[in-house]
């Protein structure tokens, strides 16, 4: 063991209970905890993944560290504190923000992501990494989450910590979500570890959409089976859930499409189908993602769901991805 690690792993666990405190039982967290009831996160959900708050002052963590005779420098190098810039000494990280804290598998607190309070940049915070926190490694809720995943094979992934807690009031245990950066290699081995199809639940605007359609292939290539949860509306997965409620988000996630179906509805949304050009332009994104199907009844039901759609014969689409399919050999 590394005394140095084992001690930041202690400063990160007394710092989430002091947030937790703070933002639950005293005058400093109360704007926070509104803010929080306002978007619906109820006391049950802000104990399940115990959120806290860091107060609006430069000295709640290195007075509470401090006199827990912690070693500030080592607390600075491990993303608690930061070195003033005036003089001597140390500040707090973390500032009037909601924090979420972020566990490893097993569950220990390796980092946070502080949030502002409303509007302001930036948004989220995070922790930077350290002896704990490795960001391209570390899955949000991935502790909790686990045994479900494993039981079920599956897991659901979003890109907020805000859609983890949603989803999980829905009812799926099974969700976790990337630390606000591209999902990675590593982040896809440990879904393959423990679960044989992936439900990309990611934000339903545009970067959300380009995101689903960049980890679709990472994800299929790394052997997971992927379906996509498509909210529609620009909506996040959060936002859907406050907005029409469980038994409808749950109803997107049981119907999430199939990755031929997403990508085909993705080149869609570029082209105006009701004109000659559009058509043709759609169909010649289309059909390669078509002629890759193995299966020739997938890509039957594919191409006559395209033929009705553009109102072209089923034929003709049929023979032009079988030209496809030869000069892809
Ligand atoms: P909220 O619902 O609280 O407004 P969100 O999760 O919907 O937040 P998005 O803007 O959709 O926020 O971003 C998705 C994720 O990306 C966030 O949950 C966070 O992990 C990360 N993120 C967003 N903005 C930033 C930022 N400025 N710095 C670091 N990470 C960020
Ligand atoms: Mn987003
Ligand atoms: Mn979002
Ligand atoms: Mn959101």
């Amino acid at each position: 063991v590394n005394p140095e690690k084992e001690r930041l792993y202690e400063a990160y666990e007394l710092c989430s209970k002091l947030y937790h405190f703070l933002l639950k039982n005293t005058q400093h967290g109360q704007e926070a905890m509104a803010y929080l009831r306002s978007r619906g996160f109820n006391d049950k959900l802000i104990d399940q993944f115990g959120l806290g708050f860091a107060p609006d002052r430069w000295d709640t963590l290195v007075q509470f560290l401090g006199k827990r005779e912690f070693d500030l420098l080592e607390m600075e190098k491990g993303g608690l504190l930061s070195a003033r810039q005036d003089r001597d000494g140390y500040v707090d990280k973390f500032r009037n923000r909601i924090m979420f804290p972020i566990h490893d598998r097993n569950g220990r607190v390796i980092a946070f992501a502080g949030r502002i309070l409303g509007e302001g940049q930036p948004k989220y915070l995070n922790s930077p990494e350290s002896l704990l926190f490795n960001k391209s490694r570390t899955l949000y809720n991935l502790h909790q989450a686990k045994t479900s995943v494993r039981k079920q094979r599956q897991i659901i992934l979003c890109e907020g910590y805000g859609d983890v807690i949603s989803t999980w009031e829905a009812g799926f245990q099974n969700v976790v979500a990337t630390m606000g950066t591209s999902l990675t290699e590593q982040q896809i081995s440990v879904m393959k570890s423990m679960a044989e199809e992936v439900i990309v639940s990611y934000d339903g605007d545009r970067a959300g959409l380009n995101a689903a359609m960049k980890v679709l292939p990472m994800l299929e290539n790394a052997g997971l089976k992927v379906r996509i949860a498509l909210l529609g509306d620009g909506l996040d997965p959060d936002d859907y859930y406050r907005k029409y409620g469980g038994d409808r988000y749950r109803h997107v996630l049981e119907n999430a499409a199939a990755s031929t179906k997403f990508k085909l509805i993705y080149l869609k949304k570029n082209h105006i189908l009701l004109e000659e050009q559009g058509k043709i332009a759609y169909t010649r994104e289309a059909l390669p993602v078509i002629a890759e199907l193995s299966s020739s009844t997938e890509r039957e039901v594919y191409l006559r769901e395209l033929a009705t759609e553009l109102q072209l014969s089923y034929e003709s689409l049929k023979q032009d991805c079988n030209l496809l399919r030869q000069s892809m050999q």
